[in-house]
């Protein structure tokens, strides 16, 4: 096969053998999907959605996780609407359960009085805990250096025409994202404290150049709570896999914060690519036109707007909200901000 693709000048293209698609070779990415069976209406929408704005013409392989077996009915539907590989994977129970050294008293007491959205549920805390510290350990990811998280009910508002995980991996870029905010302080009361001891521990795992000003105010002292969407990420597993990253999960895990407070794994994630990646490894996708409720990322921009057939209208555009923390993305990285984006700051 290499030898064929040599002659014909294409490296890294192949034939599919299960269904005949041209797949790219050169970039181990796929899409994971954390799902519930009884999301499937969604979820499907959803792929649907995706295989016509982007995978339609590139073929990258689905993982799909649950803590529960996925249904005969689920995955029949899911290999219905897509246009490559399919895998289905079982969360193991060590991933998606309390740790020996979570009192899990103390942890139904939290659940019973805090006033935060997803406050009093358990299984929002597994699921935060396992997209900060499991997913890119999972078996069927073993083989992917890229993934794309893909969440039910979320939408793509303009055709994706480039390839983006080989954009990433030519570019060397680690995190990708298209929306970000601030998030509630009230869930992540002891996060910032838990991290800054971390860091005082290992100093080595800091990077040179990184985006400590974009996520503090004050240099380190407090948190501005500004994190990246972690419901749309385009990200490299091997980051999550590095030293750095699972020491840190570990000392996180260790605190008990996603017990008892509700730690999400966007900040989780979001403070790590801010302080262990350079600045020039995180990357903003504006031309990717996104949609998670209530949120959107719409292309200010109008010749994408066009020629990537978006439907979102930049109306209703978050990125420069005063909510959204991507004007201060931009400010950080000393960016051009898009023509009109003062009409949204009065
Ligand atoms: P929100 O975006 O923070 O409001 O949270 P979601 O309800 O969208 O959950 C985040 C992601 O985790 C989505 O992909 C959900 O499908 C998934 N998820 C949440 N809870 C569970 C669960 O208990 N089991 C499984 N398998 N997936 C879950
Ligand atoms: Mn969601």
């Amino acid at each position: 096969e290499e030898v064929q693709q040599e002659e014909q000048g294409i490296t890294g293209v192949i034939e599919d053998n299960k269904n005949g698609n041209v797949v790219n070779a050169t970039v181990k990415a796929a899409f994971v999907s954390l799902v519930r069976n009884e999301d499937l209406a969604e979820i499907v929408k959803t792929v649907t959605n995706l295989e016509e704005r982007f995978n339609g013409k590139f073929h990258y392989p689905y993982v799909f996780l649950n803590n529960e077996p996925f249904s005969d009915p689920f995955k029949e539907a899911i290999r219905e609407v897509v246009s490559s590989d399919v895998k289905f994977g079982l969360i193991p129970r060590e991933h998606w359960s309390f740790p020996e050294w979570i009192d899990q008293e103390r942890a139904a007491e939290v659940r019973a009085t805090a006033d935060y959205i997803y406050g009093d549920s358990e299984s929002y805390r597994h699921m935060c805990r396992y997209e900060s510290g499991f997913f890119w350990r999972h078996e069927l990811m073993e083989k992917y250096d890229y993934y794309w998280r893909v969440e039910p009910s979320t939408k793509l508002h303009c055709d994706v025409n480039y390839d983006v995980f080989q954009w990433m991996q030519d570019n060397n870029k680690v995190y990708g994202f298209t929306v970000s905010i601030k998030e509630f302080e009230s869930t992540i009361k002891t996060l910032w404290k838990t991290t800054m001891n971390f860091t005082k521990e290992y100093p080595e795992y800091l990077a040179e150049n990184n985006m400590l000003d974009y996520i503090s105010n004050d240099h380190g002292e407090t948190y501005n709570l500004c994190h990246f969407w972690s419901n749309f990420e385009v990200a490299s597993l091997n980051f999550w896999r590095s030293e750095a990253y699972r020491k840190y999960f570990e000392h996180l895990d260790k605190a008990g914060g996603f017990f008892y407070e509700r730690w999400g794994d966007a900040p989780v994630h979001s403070i790590a690519a801010a302080l262990f990646l350079p600045s020039e490894q995180v990357h903003y996708f504006p031309e990717i036109g996104y949609f998670h409720h209530p949120f959107n990322n719409c292309p200010l921009d109008q010749d994408i707007w066009h020629k990537n057939k978006c439907t979102c209208s930049r109306m209703l555009d978050f990125s420069f909200q005063g909510y959204s923390c991507t004007k201060e993305y931009y400010d950080f990285k000393k960016m051009k901000k898009p023509d009109g984006w003062e009409m949204f700051r009065s």
